[in-house]
């Protein structure tokens, strides 16, 4: 720092003129004394404008911070704050606000006062915010039907085995796969067999209870875990599930399609450990015996 270097009134005035923040100089109770370029640009007004106006035309009142702000000044000389504030076209925009109260050399006190507009950083946060949550929804469920992708079923499978380890319980896997899936596809096109996933997954989960949960292993398979449920409860749970699809009415394109649905039901065994892969393929060796007949729930020990 050069310390022979002395501020002149018309270096404060430079900075004044030149700041990318909009400033403004005022009296304690609100008069404008000036306003810089920028603080012009904010509030679409000429320096004559915001004079006339006051800092009444420009703060908006209706802002329950605004008051608080003020009684904060007052008692610190001090205050840094997110206030609401108000453009010539009565648009208002949210600011970060300083307003420091100072004395002149004569004595006679003035606030100054400096914004910076937080409307853009605002609506990139948000914009960030609302990315993450979609990346998060899209690593954690499947797009078409909501149901958990493959990777965060597993996961979720594995937090599930090990409280039915600890809690000495027992639980239940339905491997479920959709009929001639193929052929709903060839006769009503993919766009037909992306309703009937849809349609399909919503008629399960509204089987389940609050700590059931459904993944989609790929293409129309499907895999529900059973939590606190033995073999025959979940055998039962299936065969509800299993008649509840028969039923299904799905339209498209004002065309009927009714669907069937195979279900391979496995209790979870102690000698399984955590292996999630040995629990699934169990599921599975049932849902290729229900395969021979299709339409049907196939379960064992
Ligand atoms: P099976 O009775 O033996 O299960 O016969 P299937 O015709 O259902 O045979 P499979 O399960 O092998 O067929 C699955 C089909 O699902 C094949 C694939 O083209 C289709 N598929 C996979 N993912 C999607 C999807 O997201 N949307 C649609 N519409 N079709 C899909
Ligand atoms: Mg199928």
């Amino acid at each position: 720092m050069d310390t022979d270097f002395i501020f002149k009134e018309n270096h404060y005035r430079l900075l004044f003129e030149n700041s990318m923040d909009a400033m403004l100089i005022t009296t304690v109770s609100g008069e404008v004394c000036r306003a810089n370029p920028e603080a012009c640009k904010l509030f679409e007004k000429t320096e004559e404008e915001l004079c006339r106006g006051g800092r009444a035309a420009i703060v908006d009142l209706g802002d329950p911070k605004v008051a608080l702000a003020m009684r904060k000044r007052n008692r610190l000389g001090s205050t840094r704050e997110v206030l609401t504030f108000i453009k010539s076209d009565g648009s208002k925009f949210l600011a970060e606000c300083t307003s420091t109260i100072f004395q002149d050399e004569e004595g006679l006190v003035f606030v100054s006062m400096t914004f910076r507009d937080i409307t853009f950083y605002k609506r990139s946060m948000e914009n960030l915010m609302r990315s993450n949550e979609e990346i998060i929804f899209l690593a954690t469920f499947d797009y078409l039907t909501g149901a958990f992708n493959r990777g965060s079923f597993i996961q979720k499978l594995k937090i599930e085995i090990e409280r039915t380890q600890f809690g000495n319980t027992t639980m239940s896997l339905l491997l479920i796969d959709i009929d001639y899936f193929k052929h709903i596809n060839d006769r009503h096109g993919h766009l037909g067999g992306d309703i009937v996933l849809k349609h399909f997954t919503e008629r399960i989960q509204s089987r389940l209870r609050s700590h059931d949960f459904l993944g989609r292993l790929g293409g129309d398979e499907f895999v529900v875990c059973l939590a606190d449920t033995v073999l025959s409860e979940a055998a039962g749970i299936a065969e509800k599930m299993r008649t509840d699809v028969e039923e299904l009415n799905i339209y498209y394109n004002s065309t009927l399609i009714k669907i069937t649905i195979s279900i391979g039901v496995a209790q979870y065994k102690a000698e399984m450990g955590a292996d999630t892969d040995a629990f699934i393929s169990k599921a599975d060796e049932y849902l290729y015996r229900a395969k021979e007949n299709r339409n049907c729930v196939v379960s064992g020990e």
